[in-house]
């Protein structure tokens, strides 16, 4: 007597637990689909601007409602003064990436900060008072002089190897493999196949819940503070 009544009980969980199976499976696929919680990563464009493919870089950007940062080398915007008040009109961040795409690793400490010095004078010049961050070519920079400058420097956290590969396919790969919320990402808007992968990496991460900001705004967003004589890789874990 007492066994059947454990098997019934057993008979009667098993059709429980089925059951409950069974609601969940029939729930529509469609209903309730999370919205994914917004992720940012800052694009950053280097050695620009260069006629025609700045140009197409903005208005894909300007297309998608994105915001990026474009690191000059002042000896193109002073050659291109229009396109850098194109890229500062738009609400992209507009940062200093020396006069002559200079390793400032390789100078004294006095002609490093003339370097920059030089691209900074430009860049007011054409866009009037502010804080061009800087990027180092190669990403080479010494701690003593980045403690100099009175702006923050921006280094990064994806790189693609845009300028080896001119490959978009292969750049949109190797940016994908690695991004993640806060990440800074390293281009160059004087190759159109970078620029081409940019819009494909975009159209990518947008439906993941991305968005893409200025290298300032990206920091802001994590609560970071900008500080001048700090070197950023990404923001966040
Ligand atoms: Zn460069």
């Amino acid at each position: 007597m007492r066994r059947w009544l454990v098997v019934g009980w057993m008979i009667a969980g098993i059709i429980l637990f089925a059951g409950k199976a069974a609601t969940q499976e029939t729930l529509p696929a469609d209903g309730g689909a999370e919205i994914p919680a917004p992720r940012y990563v800052a694009l950053t464009f280097d050695d620009g601007p260069r006629p025609g493919s700045t140009e197409q870089l903005l208005e894909g950007l300007r297309d998608r409602g994105a915001r990026a940062t474009f690191f000059l080398i002042g000896e193109q915007a002073q050659m291109y003064p229009e396109l850098v008040q194109m890229i500062g009109a738009e609400g992209h961040q507009v940062g200093n990436h020396t006069w002559g795409h200079v390793c400032l690793q390789d100078l004294s400490t006095a002609n490093a900060l003339a370097e920059v010095e030089r691209a900074d004078a430009v860049l007011q010049k054409i866009l009037g008072p502010g804080d061009y961050w800087v990027r180092p070519p190669y990403g080479l920079v010494d701690q003593a002089l980045i403690q100099q400058l009175s702006v923050p420097v921006v280094k990064w956290s994806v790189d693609p190897r845009d300028w080896e590969s001119r490959n978009t396919q292969a750049v949109v790969d190797a940016v994908m493999e690695t991004v993640t919320d806060g990440s800074i990402v390293l281009l160059h808007d004087i190759y159109e196949t970078s620029v081409q992968a940019a819009f494909q990496i975009m159209d990518l991460l947008e439906p993941q819940g991305y968005r893409f900001v200025t290298v300032e705004q990206l920091l802001r967003i994590k609560g970071i503070e900008p500080q001048a004589g700090t070197a950023y890789r990404k923001a966040g874990k």
